[in-house]
């Protein structure tokens, strides 16, 4: 599916973005690890990255609505060329604290806009190690 898209709409927690910068997910996305892993080396995605807005996460519905309605009204870009990345601070349990407890809120935000979705950013291996050991739940 991720090679069918073209725009990578990659979205963060709003509280834990106050105090991290977002550079693993960044990274992973430009070498293409962790939830990237699908998307192909050779072609240059357009990716913008936004927070769900905080607590509920229900801005996270208008932003979506807003760059979805301006790609297309200024490049005509179409809905079905976008994907929404989750980043891993929202879908895992992690150095940051457990996944958002409004996850499957959030997911069904972006299906009410019919954007497809994919889980995780960056994948770290002590995150990973920890998460086998039971110290993060998942
Ligand atoms: S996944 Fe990691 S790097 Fe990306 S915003 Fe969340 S905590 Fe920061
Ligand atoms: S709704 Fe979830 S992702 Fe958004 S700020 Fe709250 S905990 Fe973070």
């Amino acid at each position: 599916m991720e090679d069918t898209k073209d725009y990578i709409v990659i979205v963060q927690c709003h509280l834990v973005v106050e105090r991290c910068s977002g550079y693993h997910c960044e990274r992973a996305f430009h070498e293409r690890t962790g939830g990237f892993a699908g998307y192909s080396k050779e072609k240059a995605y357009r990716s913008l990255y936004l927070t769900c807005g905080g607590c509920c996460g229900l801005p996270l519905h208008r932003k979506l609505s807003n760059v979805v309605r301006k790609a297309k009204e200024k490049e005509g870009i179409e809905k079905d060329r976008f994907v929404v990345q989750l980043a891993s601070c929202i879908t895992k349990d992690n150095y940051h604290g457990p996944p958002c407890p409004h996850l499957d809120y959030l997911k069904g935000l972006v299906d009410k806009l019919g954007l497809d979705v994919c889980e995780d950013t960056s994948i770290g291996k002590t995150a990973e190690r920890r998460r086998q050991e039971g110290i993060y739940a998942g």
